[in-house]
């Protein structure tokens, strides 16, 4: 008989389990710090090289490790955070699989330098990929310094899947500002390159906050918190005013350690429907307590999912915890919120919606009265020089740069409309119907156009004919508009810099995470250029590479033509149909809008009289 079965060795199961546990250097830092928080460091500093690509460190002042521990941390299932099965149900740290040094240290080349406070020197390990070469004592201060050297120098395959450096510090920054979130009572450090990008001071969980979700947007949001069913949630959450077309904005933890949870994200939203437009999602840091017996996090290597003993009352205690401090819409009264308990800091009043909106129809009369309708090249400066700081929105913009009084759809733009010729020309003009469809009539046809998708599907190629012509047409904001980033957002939007640029979107650095929107393509400029521009981000976040940007670009023109138009009713005068029937002729339709939706429909004489029974 043969035998078909071994045993795999030390070095490659810890290969495979790295797989799991390892796959970027974010995910190394976040191991990492992970541990040295279970080590009860205060200060934790985090370098990088090359996006950690070439190099990742994170020192600490936790406790340290004796000679012993250290060699024996470097073992499959070798921890100090849990010793008994009944361990499992109260796990009080953030570790307990003993998985991740070894990991690590096999795809990598990994030196440990550690040391107990107590103990007059320190040790230091060098790991190659999963090898021990070297076992020395070292002079050092107490704590613990793990260097991560070339992560995936032994797996080819895994390596290729690494983005550029920018991309990958960008991720490191985000998971490291995660975890300063979680953790606001710890100092944390930032370095990329030799360059600092943050350096945080033990504070309260609202400054922290400004971090991740940027400072503005921190000063829109309002301290929640409850408790229900022996589950506390507690936190900050923002109002209508304050959203994202993503989750992005959503931070939630449960006993300290980010997750995300379908249960905690849907009990979330539950909370939120009527408050927010669907497909929109709000900006939130929630901390869940619940006795560790209640939750398991031992659901995967990566820890970032949950399972809750009881859904059902983790689910109510969160929905109903939001719904009380919602249903009371806090952002209507002139709030006089204060941060967080912990905290000094008064949070903005936040104005009642009508008097923002009052202010925003004023400002947009002055300007139009200040500027020649036809020549905005608002604030004053051409394109290059520097331009003067924004003015301090009242509110998350929304609707700014005139959408106001925005009359028609974007395609009568400065362009003079085309002569009218062909099919769409042709017709006769019956009317509108529902203030949506467009009715026409062409011999023994009745033509019904949805408005919407025609205006879509023609600023679409608009847009494609001046890509194809070098450029789209941009024009500088009348009031230039913050957009508050994540490090990662951030990574993409410089690196892109010169394609959003030929897309006609001018974003400059206005401090930390915080880039200024300058110029936006012509057709949406009118209209709220921030959300369209994280919705682009996260587009091409995914391409990853330029060429994968050009293969992507018509899904990006077609997003853009997506908010250039006019969502729902709007009554149109003869003219705006005429042109826009005009418009129609120059497009190349496929008859769909880009969204795939049919753009026109015939509805024939013959049909209609079988209807009502003529033939
Ligand atoms: P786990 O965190 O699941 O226990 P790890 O492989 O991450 O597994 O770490 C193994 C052990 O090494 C830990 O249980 C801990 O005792 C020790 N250790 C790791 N990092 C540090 C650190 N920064 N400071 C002190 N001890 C550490
Ligand atoms: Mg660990």
């Amino acid at each position: 008989m043969s035998q078909r079965i071994t045993i795999l060795p030390e070095t490659l199961t810890n290969k495979i389990a790295a797989g799991e546990v390892v796959e970027r250097p974010a995910s190394v830092i976040k191991e990492l710090i992970e541990n040295s928080l279970d080590a009860g460091a205060t200060d934790i500093i985090v370098e990088i090289v090359a996006g950690g690509r070439r190099l990742v460190r994170v020192t600490d002042n936790g406790h340290g490790m004796s000679r012993e521990d250290a060699l024996l941390s470097l073992e499959r299932h070798a921890t100090s955070k849990i010793k008994v099965d009944s361990d499992l149900e109260h796990l009080l740290t953030l570790g307990f699989r003993g998985e991740a040094l070894p990991s690590i240290a096999s795809v990598s080349r990994f030196t440990l330098a550690t040391r107990e406070s107590t103990s007059p020197e320190g040790t230091e390990i060098v790991v190659e990929g999963g090898r021990v070469r070297d076992v020395k004592a070292c002079g050092m201060a107490p704590g613990t310094v793990i260097t991560v050297e070339q992560i995936f120098f032994n797996m080819p395959a895994r390596h290729k899947f690494m983005k550029s450096a920018e991309t990958e510090a960008g991720h490191v920054a985000d998971v490291v500002a995660r975890l300063a979130v979680s953790r606001p009572d710890r100092a944390f450090t930032c370095i990329s390159d030799d360059r600092e990008l943050f350096r945080l001071q033990r504070s309260d969980l609202l400054r922290r906050l400004s971090l991740v979700v940027g400072k503005e947007s921190s000063r829109h949001l309002f301290p929640v918190t409850g408790e229900r069913g022996g589950i506390s949630v507690h936190g900050f959450i923002s109002g209508p005013g304050l959203v994202r077309s993503g989750t992005q904005g959503i931070y939630t933890f449960i006993n300290g350690r980010f997750i995300r949870d379908k249960v905690v994200q849907h009990a979330l939203m539950q909370a939120y429907r009527g408050v927010i437009d669907r497909g929109r999602y709000p900006v939130v840091a929630l901390f869940i307590e619940l006795p560790p017996g209640e939750v398991d996090v031992n659901v995967h290597p990566t820890k970032h999912e949950v399972r809750f003993r009881q859904q059902a009352v983790a689910h109510d205690a969160i929905q109903g915890t939001l719904e009380e401090l919602l249903r009371d819409s806090p952002w209507l009264a002139p709030s006089t919120v204060t941060a967080s308990v912990t905290s000094a800091a008064p949070v903005a009043a936040v104005p009642s919606v009508s008097q923002a909106h009052k202010e925003r129809i004023a400002a947009a009369a002055q300007v139009s009265l200040q500027l020649p309708p036809r020549h905005q090249v608002p604030y004053g400066e051409p394109s290059g020089q520097p331009v003067a700081a924004p003015p301090k929105p009242t509110e998350p913009p929304a609707e700014r740069n005139g959408a106001v009084n925005d009359p028609a759809p974007p395609f009568v733009a400065e362009q003079p409309p085309p002569e009218p010729t062909g099919y769409f020309s042709s017709l006769a003009i019956i009317g509108q119907f529902h203030n949506e469809y467009i009715l026409c009539q062409s011999g023994g046809e009745l033509v019904i156009i949805d408005q919407h998708a025609a205006s879509e599907r023609v600023a679409f190629q608009i847009l494609k004919q001046q890509c194809q012509g070098g450029e789209v047409e941009s024009q500088r904001l009348l009031f230039p508009e913050t957009i508050e980033l994540t490090f990662s957002e951030v990574a993409v939007a410089e690196r892109f810099s010169g394609e959003l640029a030929a897309l006609g979107f001018e974003l400059e650095p206005f401090g930390g995470t915080t880039l200024m929107v300058a110029a936006a393509p012509r057709m949406v400029a009118r209209k709220a250029p921030v959300p369209l521009i994280r919705d682009i981000l996260a587009d091409i976040e995914r391409f990853g590479s330029s060429a994968a940007f050009s293969d992507a670009l018509e899904s990006v023109l077609s997003r853009i033509a997506c908010h250039s138009v006019i969502r729902g009713p709007h009554l149109l005068d003869h003219r705006q149909i005429r042109e826009l029937l005009a418009r129609m002729d120059q497009t190349d339709f496929a008859a769909s809008c880009p969204h795939g939706r049919p753009v026109s429909h015939v509805v024939t004489l013959v049909e209609l009289q079988k209807i009502f029974k003529r033939i």
